[in-house]
């Protein structure tokens, strides 16, 4: 496996393995990984035939007084992980090679960046917009891995990539949870056992709401409404909890034939989201999540 920092030394790579006939499928994450990363890569791996991982803890999707400085991080790790999921480049930039002294050109989505995680962390969108847009530039894949667990971030994405006719292909792949529910995130690292206790109320909403919609409810203001009092019950201080449009997140009435129903809340200092795309009856069941 390769690992390099340098963007120009990451596009050389990335051409030579397309010069000599392979598909390139690119995973980009902020390192600290975990299952659900790798459930990407192993996607990746079957739909491509040579594998780039990208760690970059992306200082423009960062707020102020947000987790910068103390996001985790163990790249030694998560070397080792990737080498061993078969990953073929690993791309770790310095933020000074992503931005260049006085960079000031960023990738500004639109309505779909702007309720839910949009609102609540303002720019978080434009930076992720921006960093997605240059490490394709920089990696040039065919196919590129996200989790449906960064539901908003996922049809950011797919929007940028229709809107500017990017020529890589966007693949979601579903949410990897512990086998309590709790999903896998970098982030779960903060969490004291009591706190890690508290946060599984977020999976147990979602299948709260899962099971509601299976029994026929269509409301998508009461879907929401109860979801969010289940997690006040349990401790978590929400930041929202809401049924939106599956692709362009707009509020709707009614959950049929699909809605997303999209948390995040505080437990303790940590802010955690998670999701789930809610199937009303006739439509053909119920799915952890959409394709
Ligand atoms: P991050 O390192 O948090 O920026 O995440 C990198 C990629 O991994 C993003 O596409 C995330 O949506 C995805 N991801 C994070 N957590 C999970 C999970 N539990 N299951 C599946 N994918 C995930």
């Amino acid at each position: 496996m390769d690992l390099i920092a340098l963007p120009g030394e990451m596009r050389a790579v990335s051409r030579r393995a397309r010069a000599g006939g392979r598909r390139v499928g690119f995973v980009p994450t902020m390192g600290y990984l975990h299952d659900g990363h790798l459930s990407l890569v192993r996607r990746a791996r079957e739909l491509t035939d040579f594998v780039v991982v990208s760690i970059f803890v992306n200082p423009t999707q960062f707020g102020p007084g947000e987790d910068l400085d103390r996001y985790p991080r163990d790249l030694d790790r998560d070397r080792d992980l990737c080498r061993a999921a078969g990953v073929d480049a690993l791309f770790v930039p310095e933020p000074a090679a992503i931005y260049p002294d006085g960079a000031d050109t960023f990738v500004v989505p639109g309505a779909v960046a702007g309720p839910l995680c949009g609102a609540s962390r303002p720019g978080h969108f434009r930076g992720v917009a921006t960093v997605v847009t240059q490490l394709f530039h920089i990696v040039e894949p065919d196919v590129a891995v996200f989790g449906q667990k960064d539901y908003q971030q996922l049809q950011v994405i797919r929007r940028m990539v229709r809107d500017l006719h990017l020529a890589v292909e966007i693949v979601g792949e579903p949410t990897v949870r512990e086998p309590d529910g709790l999903a896998l995130s970098s982030r779960n690292a903060y969490l004291s056992p009591e706190e890690r206790d508290r946060a599984l109320a977020l999976s147990r909403a979602l299948d709260e709401a899962s099971a509601r919609v299976a029994a026929g409810e269509d409301r998508a203001a009461e879907v929401a409404r109860r979801a969010r009092r289940l997690l006040e019950e349990a401790g978590v201080q929400v930041d929202y909890a809401e049924v939106r449009h599956p692709d362009t997140l707009e509020p709707v009435d009614r959950v049929a034939p699909r809605a997303v129903l999209a948390l995040a809340g505080f437990v303790g200092s940590t802010r955690l989201i998670d999701n789930r795309v809610l199937v009303a009856p006739d439509a053909g069941g119920q799915r952890e999540n959409t394709r």
